[in-house]
């Protein structure tokens, strides 16, 4: 089955703004995740789908009933850290305290215990591996972060393409559900939503999904609450920033309605539950 996931953060959370919004700075800039996550939940409602809800600890500390809602319409509460910094950019004491953080207040907020994470900016990377014992030591069970493709800020090139357990222990251990990609000689080309949802004609995502679901492949889709706000804060970058951060906001919720007409889609949790009963 195919997963839809949601990374549930600010408009200016994106690594792309480049530190112009410091921590110290969130609780001044205007709020609009409240809204843009109601059009997502409004949207699987209407469709009767079930989807996986990574949220920044730093949103559900200021929005408990916003989880709250997630939890009770029966979609499922993963983590996203707390401040949504790039791992690469924290030591491994940091990066525990911000994953506990962001636990603490999801765990109290969901009635399952949390064992999903989703790290900021695909930030699990060769460099920061030492991240996923951590993970699994603070009761995480599977990681959806690592971006089996070549990129400026994240990236495994050579990661498996499929579902690995990536670290063991005991019987027990993490699973990690690398982006979707489809290759084509030795380039992966990513598929899995987002920006690239938004950048390629639908008929590319269309064809490259279909082609990802006859190799036998589940597609893993994302998407931020940001990117289904018609009135997204317009902020000064370069042209080609710009471009990969604005283009395609007005026809994202008209793209997914149709994404979900022709897969089927459903949580990491439905997907892990019946994998546990199929062995
Ligand atoms: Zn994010």
């Amino acid at each position: 089955m195919n997963i839809l996931s949601f990374d549930i953060e600010e408009w200016f959370h994106p690594e792309i703004f480049n530190g112009m919004f410091p921590q110290s700075s969130w609780d001044k800039l205007e709020p609009r995740v409240e809204k843009n996550t109601e059009i997502i939940l409004n949207f699987l409602n209407r469709k009767r789908l079930k989807a996986t809800f990574f949220f920044v600890g730093w949103v559900a500390e200021k929005y408990p009933q916003l989880v709250q809602a997630v939890a009770q319409e029966g979609h499922e509460i993963g983590s996203h850290s707390y401040a949504h910094s790039m791992i690469t950019k924290m030591t491994p004491e940091s990066f525990r305290e911000d994953l506990k953080r962001s636990l603490d207040v999801l765990n109290s907020l969901s009635n399952h215990s949390v064992i999903g994470f989703r790290a900021p900016t695909f930030s699990i990377t060769k460099e920061t591996l030492w991240a996923i014992p951590i993970l699994f030591e603070e009761g995480i069970r599977y990681d959806s972060s690592v971006f089996p493709i070549y990129h400026d800020r994240y990236g495994i090139p050579d990661a498996p393409r499929e579902p690995y357990q990536i670290y063991k222990n005991g019987d027990d251990g993490v699973w990690e559900y690398p982006m979707t990609t489809v290759q084509f000689g030795n380039f992966n080309l990513p598929v899995g939503g987002g920006g690239y949802f938004r950048l390629y004609p639908f008929s590319l995502t269309q064809y490259l999904m279909k082609k990802c679901i006859r190799e036998g492949r589940n597609l893993i889709f994302y998407a931020h609450p940001w990117e289904f706000d018609l009135g997204l804060p317009r902020v000064k970058m370069g042209v080609l920033k710009s471009l990969r951060h604005y283009t395609g906001i007005k026809k994202f919720l008209d793209r997914l309605d149709r994404l979900t007409d022709l897969f089927p889609f459903t949580s990491f949790r439905e997907v892990l539950s019946s994998r546990v009963q199929q062995n």
